[in-house]
């Protein structure tokens, strides 16, 4: 860590912090400038938490130098992870970037198998839908739990699409494990530490949602929990934040997310246009600028009849709505080609 002394810190308050650091054996490098003492130390801060060394008299800033997390950091991977999603999917690296959509919720057999043989013909690899739903409200629709996921795994057999679907307790992880090709880890739990940790025991992707008021710093610390628990097959998902602005848009779509993210992690990231805008007619804008941006993939809300939806139906695209995003998407797709080949 690097400690910055205030200009009129004494003497007696640097010999403090050095102190208190090299009696934990860090390495010091003292810098006395002309107006500010700058201490370098090096060290295993867990014997010298940065937040203490803060409030000591005179300091005016601590900074970090290593980043806080490890095994997701592109420091301790320079390659892309690439996660097998199964079918022949892979996510991350040079792969195409893989498109997943369905509706919000579960809602009937018959319409989620209409959706889900509609977004297939349309070009997506990924059935979504959620079984078990976080509601702002009590009164909301909740999801159908085990029946939706029955739903899922026999439209996935009758179609072939892979499914993703959100657990939010790890009372169901086993179930959810079970039914799941991708489980999702949504915004509300990203820092549910004993959930991040219950997934971490699988081997099964997970597809953790960025909290709508985290750092990306945090976001990226969720991801080494589950990966210190032992499961590296970590997606991460921007899906929006929250902003200022609340009649115009449901969030804040953080596109700038994806690139600082593959700067500093070697995971995979996909973009949620849907729940990152909460309007319908923002979806094919936003996962045009995601594509660009290099998201690994797009997770897309699509319903048959969104304004009939139980959750979501102002953000869901309708069928035809999503054939003709993912025309133009395709195009993005091969611009990107032709652009990684000019590099
Ligand atoms: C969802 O995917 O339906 C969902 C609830 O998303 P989020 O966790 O991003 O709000
Ligand atoms: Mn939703």
């Amino acid at each position: 860590m690097i400690i910055i002394m205030e200009s009129d810190a004494t003497q007696e308050q640097i010999d403090k912090v050095v102190n208190r650091l090299k009696e934990n054996g860090f390495k010091i490098n003292l810098n006395l400038g002309d107006v500010l003492t700058v201490i370098a130390a090096i060290g295993d801060k867990r014997l010298v938490q940065p937040q203490s060394i803060a409030s000591f008299e005179g300091v005016r800033e601590v900074k970090l130098i290593q980043e806080p997390f490890k095994m997701a950091s592109r420091e301790s991977q320079k390659t892309d992870t690439v996660i097998d999603l199964g079918n022949g999917i892979k996510i991350g690296g040079n792969n195409k970037p893989v498109i997943m959509a369905g509706p919000c919720s579960v809602e009937d057999y018959d319409s989620l198998l209409e959706i889900a043989k509609s977004v297939k013909a349309s070009g997506a690899q990924i059935l979504r839908g959620g079984a078990f739903k976080p509601r702002t409200s009590p009164y909301d629709f909740q999801g159908l739990e085990e029946k939706g996921l029955e739903y899922l795994a026999k439209v996935r057999e009758k179609t072939g699409l892979l499914i993703i679907t959100e657990v939010m307790d790890t009372l169901d992880l086993p179930l959810v494990e079970e039914y799941a090709d991708i489980i999702q880890i949504g915004a509300r739990n990203m820092q549910n530490f004993k959930l991040l940790k219950a997934v971490g025991k699988y081997k099964k992707p997970v597809l953790l949602k960025r909290g709508a008021a985290a750092s990306i710093r945090e976001f990226l610390l969720a991801a080494e929990h589950i990966m210190y628990a032992g499961n590296p097959n970590v997606i991460l998902c921007e899906r929006g934040i929250k902003g200022i602005d609340s009649t115009y848009t449901r969030n804040t779509l953080d596109l700038a997310a994806v690139p600082i993210i593959h700067k500093y992690s070697h995971l995979p990231i996909v973009v949620d246009p849907s729940h990152g805008t909460g309007r319908r007619y923002l979806v094919e804008p936003m996962s045009k600028a995601a594509l660009i941006s290099g998201a690994n993939g797009l997770i897309i809300e699509v319903h048959n009849n969104p304004d009939k939806a139980v959750s979501d139906g102002a953000q869901s695209l309708t069928l035809e709505m999503f054939e003709k995003t993912m025309k133009n998407l395709n195009i993005i797709i091969e611009m990107n080609l032709a652009i990684e080949k000019n590099k």
